[in-house]
C-alpha cells in the first residue's frame, strides 16, 4: 500500500518487516510520526463515516496524555499514517517481543477513531506494551552513552593517529637511510635505546600528542598500546612494505611489460636468499628497478630456482608468461646454463623472455678470468690476498696505519710503504712468534720482488680503465644502450693500450722507478711477462633484437630526425616485434619515422637547459654516417660521452608521456619501454642483500 506522496520519512507506512540495528536507530531518531492537520495534504484529518453515519477521525491531541495532576505528556509510541489514515504503536513496531510485535497496533494500526480513547488507554495498560516500553527506554539511553563513549574513542583514536603518524615516519625514515631500528638497551633509563627510540624522543619535543604519549609510557603508568614495541615495528614494517609492494605490482600491472632480475646469495645463516626485482617503466615513463620479494629457497638448483619463481610470481598476480620480457642474472650455472636452468624453464613456458647477462658482472667476470689465465696476475692476487688474510689481526692493521700515518699523513691511496714498513715492525717485534716473524718475511720478500711491483702498474693502469665502468654500470638509471657504449669505450681504451708500442716500456719505466723510490732490493726482470689471450662470451643470446634496439639509441633517432624522409632498412626493428608481440612492425617504422621528424619541436618543449644540451649532440651526430645495423656505435672521445649524457631512453619515454604523446605513438612508446626494461646490470638485487645482511 505505498503512499502516492510521502513527505513523512517516519510514516509507519514506512516500517519494514523486519528492523535491522541500523534502521532501528534511523527509526529511533526520527521519532514517531505526528503530523498536525495543517502538515497534512486537505489542512486536516481524514473524515470518515462509521457504520453509525457519524463521521469520525484522527486528532492531534491523541498524541498527549492527560496525567492525573493535570499535566499533559507526550506519548512517544503512538504513530500516525498519513498516507493510510491508520494509528500505530511505534515502540511496540520496534521494540516489542513477539506478542507485542505482532499485535494489531504494531503491524496493521487501527482506524476505529469511534474507540480511539478506550483503544489507545487499553494498549498502554497492556504488559507487552510497557515491556516494550521499558526496552524502548533501555536502548535511549545506552545509545546515548554510546555515543558519548564513541565522541571520546574517536578523540582517543584522533589523538593515536597523530602519534602513529610519527612514529610511521620515523620508520620509514630508519628504513630508508638504511640504519638499525633497534638499540643495544631500550629500557628508559638507557643512554642509548637506539635510533628509533631516540628519534622519537626528538620528535616528541617537538609534537605535544606524541610528547605525552612517551610521557605516559615513561612513567610506567599501565598503557595497553605503546606502538613502540619490537613486535609493533615489524608489524607495522611488514604492513608498510605491503603497501608498497601493492603499489609496484599495480604499477607493473599498468606497464603490461616488465623485466625480472633475479639473484641469490647465502645469508649469514648460511640460507639461500633468492632476490627478486622487477623493473619496467611506469605511467610518467620513469625506469623503475624495485625490490618484489625477499625469499629463502630451500633448493638452489634450476628447478628450485624456478619453483621459487612460481611461487612468487602466482602470490602476487604476476603474468610472467605473457608480460615478461627480459631476464637479467648474475651469471651462474644453475640461473642460466642451457639446460636445466632457471632461464631454460621460463623459456619454455614463454620463448620471449630474453636472457640478458649483467653486464656490471659480465665485466666482472671477465676481469677475474683475465687475471687467472697469466700466472704472473696469478701470483699477484695471491700474494695481494694473503697480505690482506696476514694484516687483518687487529695489531697489524694498527702498526699499518701507524707507519702509514708517519709516512704519507694525507696521501691515502699511498700505502705501499706504509706496509713494508708495518711487515717489517711485525717481523723483528719481541712479542712475535715465529710463524708471524717467517710469514711477514716472506711476504716483505714477496712485495718487494720486482715482478709484484711491474704487475701492480700494469694491473693499476688497466683498473684505471675498468673500475669506473663497473661502477657506473652498477647504477639504476643506466639503460641498456648506454652501457653497450661505455663498455665499447672501455674496450677501445684497452685495446689503445694494447696496440700502444710504448706502452710496455712505460710500464717498466714506471716499475723501476717505484723500485728505486721505495729502496727495493730487485730493481728489473730476471724474466720476461708472457702475454696471452682470452675470449669471453659477449651479449650474444639476444643479438638480433639488440641491434634492432640500437634503431632506438637516441643518437640514431636523432640521425633520422635531422636528414628526413630517408628510409629504414628493410629488416628494421624485424625481431623486435617478434620479441615484444603487441608491437605492429609496419606502424612502429612509421611511428619511427613521423617521430624522429618531429623530434626538434619536441625538444623545444623540454626546457631551455635541455635544449642546449640535445641541440649540441645534434650537432655531433648529424652529420655522422649511418652504418646499418651495427650496435657499436663508437663513440670518438670520452667528451662527446659527457654531451650524450642527457639524451637517454628515459628522456625519450618522458617525452612521449609528457606530451600525452602514447595514443599517437603505441607501438614506438612500447618499443622505448621494452628498451627501458632491459636491466643492464642485476646490481639492484646486490644492494638488496646488503641491505638484508646489515640491518636485520
Ligand atoms: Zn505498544
Amino acid at each position: 500500500m505505498a503512499p502516492r506522496e510521502n513527505i513523512f520519512p517516519n510514516d509507519p507506512v514506512n516500517w519494514p518487516e523486519i528492523v535491522s540495528y541500523q534502521l532501528l536507530s534511523h527509526f529511533v531518531e526520527l521519532g514517531p510520526c505526528q503530523p498536525s492537520p495543517l502538515d497534512l495534504k486537505l489542512n486536516a484529518f481524514p473524515k470518515k463515516k462509521n457504520s453509525n453515519g457519524n463521521l469520525r477521525s484522527f486528532h492531534e491531541n491523541y498524541y498527549f496524555k492527560r496525567l492525573e495532576d493535570g499535566t499533559f505528556c507526550k506519548r512517544t509510541w503512538l504513530s500516525y499514517s498519513p498516507s493510510l489514515d491508520r494509528f500505530f504503536c511505534m515502540t511496540c513496531k520496534l521494540f516489542g517481543l513477539i506478542k507485542a510485535k505482532t499485535s494489531y497496533l504494531a503491524t496493521t494500526g487501527s482506524c476505529d477513531f469511534r474507540n480511539i480513547s478506550k483503544t489507545i488507554n487499553l494498549h498502554e495498560s497492556l504488559p507487552e506494551h510497557i515491556q516494550s516500553e521499558i526496552s524502548r527506554g533501555l536502548y535511549t539511553s545506552n545509545t546515548q552513552i554510546d555515543v558519548t563513549l564513541l565522541e571520546s574513542t574517536n578523540r582517543q583514536v584522533a589523538e593515536n593517529r597523530k602519534i602513529m603518524e610519527v612514529i610511521i615516519d620515523t620508520l620509514v625514515y630508519t628504513a630508508r637511510q638504511n640504519i638499525a631500528i633497534r638499540g643495544h638497551s631500550e629500557c628508559v633509563d638507557s643512554n642509548n635505546r637506539g635510533n628509533f627510540l631516540e628519534l622519537l624522543g626528538l620528535f616528541g619535543k617537538y609534537h605535544a600528542p606524541l610528547n605525552a604519549h612517551l610521557q605516559k609510557i615513561n612513567s610506567k603508568k599501565y598503557n595497553r598500546l605503546t606502538f613502540l614495541s619490537a613486535e609493533s615495528q615489524n608489524k607495522m614494517l611488514s604492513i608498510l612494505a605491503e603497501i608498497v609492494r601493492s603499489k609496484i605490482l599495480r604499477d607493473i600491472k599498468k606497464s603490461n611489460l616488465f623485466s625480472v632480475i633475479i639473484d641469490t646469495t647465502t645469508d649469514i645463516s648460511n640460507k639461500e636468499q633468492f632476490t627478486f626485482l622487477m623493473r619496467y617503466v611506469n605511467e610518467q615513463g620513469n625506469i623503475e628497478e624495485r625490490l618484489v620479494a625477499l625469499v629463502t629457497a630451500p633448493d638452489s638448483t634450476g628447478r628450485g630456482l624456478f619453483e621459487v619463481f612460481c611461487n612468487i610470481t602466482e602470490k602476487y598476480g604476476i603474468d610472467w608468461k605473457k608480460r615478461l620480457c627480459v631476464q637479467a642474472y648474475d651469471g651462474a650455472a644453475s640461473m642460466q646454463g642451457k639446460y636445466s636452468a632457471l632461464k631454460t624453464f621460463i623459456q619454455n613456458e614463454n620463448p620471449n623472455a630474453s636472457y640478458v647477462w649483467c653486464s656490471a658482472h659480465l665485466l666482472n667476470l671477465v676481469i677475474v678470468d683475465t687475471c687467472d689465465c697469466c700466472i704472473v696476475t696469478k701470483v699477484f692476487f695471491g700474494d695481494i690476498r694473503a697480505l690482506v688474510e696476514f694484516m687483518r689481526a687487529r695489531k697489524r692493521t694498527a702498526s699499518f696505519i701507524e707507519w702509514q700515518q708517519q709516512l704519507y699523513q694525507n696521501q691515502l691511496y699511498e700505502k705501499y710503504g706504509a706496509l713494508l714498513k708495518a711487515l717489517n715492525s711485525i717481523a723483528s717485534a719481541n712479542d712475535s712468534d715465529g710463524d708471524t716473524s717467517s710469514t711477514a718475511k716472506s711476504l716483505i720478500l714477496r712485495i718487494s720482488s720486482f715482478n709484484f711491483i711491474s704487475t701492480m702498474v700494469f694491473i693499476r693502469q688497466i683498473f684505471s680503465i675498468t673500475t669506473p665502468v663497473s661502477n657506473y654500470l652498477q647504477s639504476k638509471s643506466i639503460d641498456f644502450i648506454q652501457a653497450i657504449k661505455l663498455v665499447d669505450v672501455a674496450k677501445k681504451q684497452l685495446e689503445d693500450f694494447r696496440l700502444d708500442n710504448n706502452a710496455l716500456e712505460k710500464i717498466l719505466n714506471e716499475a723501476k722507478q717505484f723500485a728505486f723510490d721505495h729502496k727495493l732490493l730487485e730493481q728489473d726482470f730476471k724474466e720476461k711477462i708472457i702475454k696471452r689471450k682470452k675470449v669471453m662470451p659477449g651479449f650474444k643470446d639476444s643479438r638480433e633484437v639488440m641491434i634492432d634496439l640500437s634503431l632506438l639509441s637516441p643518437e640514431r633517432l636523432m640521425s633520422y630526425s635531422q636528414c628526413g624522409g630517408k628510409s629504414l632498412p628493410d629488416d628494421a626493428f624485424q625481431s623486435v616485434s617478434k620479441w615484444i608481440k603487441s608491437i605492429d612492425l609496419n606502424k612502429l617504422k612509421i611511428e619511427y619515422l613521423t617521430f624522429s621528424s618531429s623530434l626538434n619541436e619536441l625538444i623545444d618543449g623540454l626546457g631551455p637547459k635541455q635544449l642546449h644540451n640535445i641541440t649540441s649532440t645534434l650537432n655531433t651526430y648529424g652529420e655522422e654516417n649511418d652504418s646499418e645495423n651495427t650496435y657499436s656505435e663508437k663513440s670518438e672521445s670520452e667528451d662527446e660521452e659527457s654531451k650524450n649524457e642527457n639524451v637517454n631512453v628515459e628522456k625519450i619515454l618522458h617525452i612521449l608521456s609528457s606530451h600525452d604523446l602514447i595514443t599517437a605513438f603505441p607501438n614506438l612508446y612500447t618499443a622505448y619501454k621494452s628498451l627501458g626494461t632491459i636491466p643492464a646490470s642485476s646490481a639492484s638485487a646486490e644492494r638488496s642483500f646488503s641491505n638484508v645482511i646489515y640491518n636485520f
